[in-house]
């Protein structure tokens, strides 16, 4: 059996805020403000697998009114819908990522992120897909007040 997810992520970017993205702390002077540390890539990750084990969403399983999440490492959220996934018999076929941000280049970076990402979710860089786009310099992305994620997942068992 196969269920595809999708999942997508948005956060205000502001000077001064580490720039995680996908588990990684990327150099730049601005970075995600949000109730955890602002993980797009994590958080579209995260919904990405909820949705196709139809498990809901990452706001319903780590409520932003909850301060047990505050600051949260995203990784870790990840890892606790993982171990629900493995409890539940799911594999992860692919991830296939796209990264909306106006910069820096995430050319540098991408086959640290893929491997950094395939070992979050106990599978290997060649199952995925980091992909990165600008939007022009239009819009809140383009101003760089803030960047985004779309994220889907095939999962089989
Ligand atoms: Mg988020």
């Amino acid at each position: 059996m196969f269920r595809i997810g999708q999942g997508f992520d948005l956060h205000r970017l502001e000077t001064g805020r580490p720039l995680m993205l996908g588990g990684l702390e990327i150099p730049f002077d601005k970075g995600p403000l949000g109730h955890s540390d602002g993980d797009v890539v994590l958080h579209a990750l995260t919904d990405a697998l909820l949705g196709a084990a139809g498990l809901g969403d990452i706001g319903e399983w780590f409520p932003p009114s909850d301060p047990q999440w505050a600051g949260a490492d995203s990784a870790k959220l990840l890892a606790t819908v993982m171990s629900r996934l493995k409890a539940d018999g799911w594999q992860i076929e692919n991830a296939d990522i796209t990264i909306l941000l106006e910069a820096p280049k995430l050319s540098p970076y991408k086959g640290a992120l893929k491997a950094r990402i395939a070992e979050l979710l106990e599978i290997t860089p060649d199952q995925v897909s980091v992909k990165a786009k600008t939007m022009e310099g239009l819009g809140a992305i383009g101003r760089s007040d803030a960047l985004a994620a779309m994220v889907n997942t095939l999962l089989s068992k």
